[in-house]
């Protein structure tokens, strides 16, 4: 299979310094941001290139993190002034972060101007962030990427839904979690919520439920893959952006946007996330091998195998009078 080596997948997004506590412990100023735990995890399977801004405090290790990842960090600025901060709790449910804080910095008054090379991807993610800067990344692109994806968070839809919509009007993928499809459309059920924003002319909604895996509402079909059984999940933070990373990774590495490709793609996404919850920030994530990625993708094939009866019958039920 021929895999693209040049630039391939484009992503906007934060790139933060976070502090998170979980029942597990607690750690201050860790590498995070949406942008970075999705470069990281994409660079897996393809070349990624990240558009964001980091403050004069950004350190040059964190910096080497992208970059030995063979992450394109040319569309990284520096600007005076701090580094997008978050802070964050969970408690003993470890599905959804409380946020404690959130400071933008440098992001609040960002202007990304993208390369010639940066408006040529054919695969463009954008990651959680303001939608005026997913939009600003968007209109800059010089021909319609084959694939758009994007994700946000319930700040965003609290404070500039009318931006998001008309965003969500211009993407393929929408990926975020329950609670913000439900807080997006006003539905109580999941069902509900996801039939009306795939009405609105996109190709597949991809729901992430935590430990309960992630289900694909593509306007054709419906797609469930669990979460990896893990007994111990240090820090989910970073799952959502791991998991869209192996998702828009595995895509744009096989180059095929088909509801095949994206059942696969939607395993892809677990396996990262279920490496990334396994330690604080991105520590499990640069230890990674090759190896390993494909040995739990193996392990989620068997998770989900699965013969119909023989012979095309039903289950085997009493008949009824
Ligand atoms: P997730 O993959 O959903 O757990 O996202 C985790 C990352 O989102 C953290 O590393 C944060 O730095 C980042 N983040 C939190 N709030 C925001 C926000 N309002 N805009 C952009 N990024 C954020």
């Amino acid at each position: 299979m021929a895999v693209r080596r040049e630039m391939n997948i484009l992503v906007v997004g934060s790139v933060a310094y976070d502090s998170v506590e979980t029942p597990k412990g607690k750690n201050d100023h860790q590498l995070g941001g949406s942008a970075t735990y999705f470069s990281v995890s994409a660079s897996f399977f393809t070349r990624v290139g990240v558009v964001a801004v980091v403050g004069k405090d950004f350190a040059k290790d964190d910096l080497s993190v992208l970059e030995g990842h063979g992450v394109d960090t040319s569309g990284l600025e520096t600007d005076s002034g701090e580094t997008f901060r978050w802070a964050g709790k969970y408690t003993d449910e470890m599905n959804a972060a409380v946020t404690i804080e959130t400071r933008l910095n440098v992001f609040e008054h960002f202007r990304p101007r993208l390369s010639p090379d940066h408006r040529r991807a054919p695969y463009l993610f954008l990651a959680n962030i303001s939608p005026d800067l997913q939009h600003a990344v968007l209109d800059q692109m010089s021909a319609r990427p084959r694939l758009i994806a994007c994700d946000t968070m319930n700040l965003w839809i609290e404070i500039a839904k009318p931006r998001l919509l008309e965003l969500i009007d211009k993407v393929d993928v929408l990926m975020i979690n329950e609670a913000e499809a439900k807080q997006l459309t006003g539905e109580k059920s999941l069902v509900s919520a996801a039939a009306q924003l795939v009405k609105r002319g996109l190709q597949a909604l991809v729901i992430k439920r935590g430990e309960y895996g992630a289900v694909v509402f593509h306007r054709e079909f419906t797609f469930a893959t669990p979460a990896y059984p893990l007994a111990r999940v240090v820090d989910p933070t970073g799952a959502g952006d791991s998991f869209a990373g192996g998702f828009m990774g595995y895509l744009a590495a096989v180059d095929d946007t088909g509801g095949e490709a994206m059942r696969r793609a939607a395993v892809a996404g677990s396996v990262m996330a279920s490496y990334t919850v396994e330690e604080f920030g991105l520590k499990r994530l640069k230890s990674l091998t090759q190896k390993e990625i494909n040995g739990r993708f193996g392990a989620f094939v068997e998770l989900t195998r699965f013969h119909p009866l023989g012979g095309g019958q039903g289950l085997p039920l009493v008949q009824k009078v």
